[in-house]
């Protein structure tokens, strides 16, 4: 039991002795006023002093058991407080000497319950001071006692302070094993039962004062640790485990402490080394770590993250250190880092990214998304031919209100599910609206993500919804994303892209050349309609001969594929001149437009065809 639950014992003990005296002294004080006794109504203190007496004393006490006195003064306090009700009986001994014989068997009982040694002897003291002083003064009292009854009730005493002794001892005795069998069970909870290292909860303890801003903590992370388990069993699992952690002990500059976050996650706290370069010192040490590890006759390689938060940051508790360290861990092994250093920029983005989680789960999608539409150009033809939905979130949260932001966190869970038909749903209705304002193979692009195509549900909705909308598939383009989360080999993605293929949806493969996108992806694919090729592939071509020439390639391939080539982010006319030398037509950018309403997409085409007309 941890020592302040101890102290929480002795305090209910103590309000507890408190509330007692209280209730006994008023019960005392009314059988005191109900009396009729003859003897009691001569006494030399009269009944309402006795009653006054009783009252003050058992209020005295109360008050002494609920002061903030420490705990032993307040039971010395206590004891006198309550010995002096048979000591003034001694003084009364005429008049009431079965106050004074009782009341301290009472308070030995009292002292007995309440286990507190300190009670106890005050009582023991008392208990045989007053019956000692009753068998000395019975001669000039007027009590009729027999001389054998003296013996007979020291015999009694000493009788029952014996057992109270033993009882006393007993329970102390058990309690003092109850709490050293507390402690040790509170020091198991702080510690990982696997590697006996500390876990979190033993961080927390271990450096109480939770803001320590001063100290570094370094996560490490053992990528295929759970792959281990699978490939060569739950022991060769361990024994990587403990051979990684001996090898940390032995690399690590000096540590405070090293702690079990999960997994094959370890914490280590530091100090912040003076005049190193701390990412240097990890990143060898991320080389030595990953050395093989000889287990038996398996030679195996362990792929090693480490994330150093230095700690400074307005970050309170250790936990929500732990938490952003265990973050970065994710997102360095995502993009493949080995070694990164949280910083400022990293904090804020982190904080914004809560916070967004946060107002995103609160969010009703009819209510607090809209699009807007950024048209794209051809330039042989001289006119729009499509268009991209692009939504948009009201948020109070100004930084978050991009769709690169909110986005990957809707992705996260089924939010992007509602959110993306809610799309799809609106990219019909608009391509509805335009009829008559475009020719027919105007296209309106919807991007859809990763985890919409594993859906289940999102082919037959797509098909609901053209055929609620009375769309051809051909008037509705489908950006996929080639990001690092569309694993184009699973078999859900798989299903749906061929079921988008026998539909004969036009598919525009998003961001082309930022993923991992492979000629087997693109096989995949086909028949794609579009390669999209993203911003950083044309700004500032015009100084990049190296870009001149991969867009040049980029452009080749998609004419031997037989795929159309646009090229998004284009804001300056030299970039689109370069553009065309190479051959490319289709455009998208803010140089042709920017992403606006529906209305103004309306008046912008009106006034064309106007212009056209005339
Ligand atoms: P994306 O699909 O590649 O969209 C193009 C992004 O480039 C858009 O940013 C657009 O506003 C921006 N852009 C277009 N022309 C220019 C230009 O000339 N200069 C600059 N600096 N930027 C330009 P946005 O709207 O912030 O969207 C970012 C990304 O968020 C999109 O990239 C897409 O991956 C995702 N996203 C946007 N809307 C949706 C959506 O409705 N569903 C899904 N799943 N993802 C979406
Ligand atoms: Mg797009
Ligand atoms: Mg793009």
């Amino acid at each position: 039991m941890p020592l302040s639950t101890t102290n929480d014992t002795t305090v209910a003990q103590q309000h507890w002795m408190g509330n007692f005296a209280l209730f006994m002294m008023i019960a005392g004080a009314l059988i005191f006023l109900g009396t009729t006794d003859d003897v009691l109504q001569n006494a030399y203190l009269n009944r309402s002093m006795i009653v006054t007496l009783l009252l003050v004393i058992g209020i005295t006490t109360f008050i002494i058991s609920r002061s903030h006195i420490a705990s032993k003064y307040q039971s010395h306090l206590l004891s006198i407080m309550l010995l002096i009700v048979p000591i003034i009986s001694i003084n009364l001994l005429p008049y009431a000497a079965v106050t004074a014989w009782a009341s301290c068997f009472l308070f030995l009982m009292i002292a007995l319950i309440s286990y507190n040694r300190i009670v106890m002897w005050y009582t023991i003291v008392v208990v045989l001071a007053t019956n000692l002083f009753i068998m000395f003064n019975t001669t000039t009292t007027m009590v009729e006692i027999d001389s054998s009854d003296h013996v007979a009730r020291l015999g009694m005493v000493t009788i029952g302070i014996c057992i109270a002794l033993i009882i006393n001892h007993l329970h102390i005795r058990n309690l003092s094993q109850l709490h050293s069998l507390a402690n040790q069970l509170d020091e198991a909870a702080k510690r990982d039962p696997q590697t006996e290292l500390l876990n979190l909860r033993g961080l927390e303890d271990f450096f109480d004062d939770a803001n320590r801003q001063d100290l570094l903590l370094v996560g490490i992370h053992l990528e295929n640790y759970y792959e281990l388990a699978r490939y060569f069993g739950e022991d060769i699992q361990a024994r990587v485990l403990f051979e990684c952690i001996e090898r940390l002990q032995s690399l690590l500059p000096p540590y405070l402490a090293l702690v079990r976050i999960e997994g094959g996650t370890i914490g280590v706290v530091m100090e912040k080394p003076e005049g190193v370069s701390c990412h240097d010192e990890m990143e060898l040490l991320s080389q030595k770590m990953s050395a093989p590890y000889q287990i038996d006759l398996h030679q195996i390689y362990v792929n090693l993250y480490i994330v150093i938060d230095d700690g400074d940051t307005l970050q309170k508790s250790w936990m929500k250190r732990v938490q952003q360290v265990n973050s970065a861990l994710q997102e360095s092994v995502q993009n493949d880092k080995k070694v990164m250093c949280i910083d400022q920029t990293w904090r804020c983005e982190q904080t914004l990214r809560v916070e967004a989680a946060r107002a995103l789960s609160l969010a009703e999608v009819n209510r607090d998304f809209y699009l807007v539409y950024q048209l794209q150009y051809d330039s042989n033809q001289q006119t729009f031919v499509g268009l991209e939905a692009l939504v948009r979130w009201k948020t109070e949260l100004s930084k978050a209100n991009q769709p690169s932001v909110f986005i990957p966190i809707a992705e996260k869970s089924d939010l992007i599910i509602r959110l993306g038909e809610w799309i799809f749903e609106e990219g019909c209705k608009t391509r509805k609206r335009l009829i008559g304002l475009v020719p027919e193979n105007f296209t309106v692009s919807v991007n859809v993500s990763p985890r919409q195509l594993t859906n289940e549900s999102f082919m037959p909705f797509i098909e609901r919804m053209l055929l609620k909308y009375s769309l051809k598939p051909q008037q509705i383009k489908i950006e996929i994303t080639e990001s690092q989360s569309l694993d184009f080999e699973s078999q859900p993605i798989l299903r749906a892209l061929r079921r988008i293929k026998t539909l004969d949806f036009p598919v525009s493969l998003d961001d082309f050349g930022t993923g991992h996108a492979s000629y087997h992806v693109l096989e995949r694919l086909l028949p794609l309609r579009q390669l999209k090729i993203p911003k950083q592939f044309i700004e500032q071509i015009e100084e990049s001969a190296k870009r001149q020439s991969i867009l040049e390639s980029i452009f080749q391939l998609t004419r031997s594929m037989n795929v159309e080539c646009i090229v998004e982010g284009v804001e300056t006319g030299e970039e689109v001149r370069i553009a065309k030398d190479i051959g490319i037509h289709l455009f998208q950018g803010y140089f042709f437009a920017k992403p606006v309403s529906l209305t103004d997409i309306i008046l912008l085409l009106e006034s064309k065809n106007k212009e056209a007309m005339e």
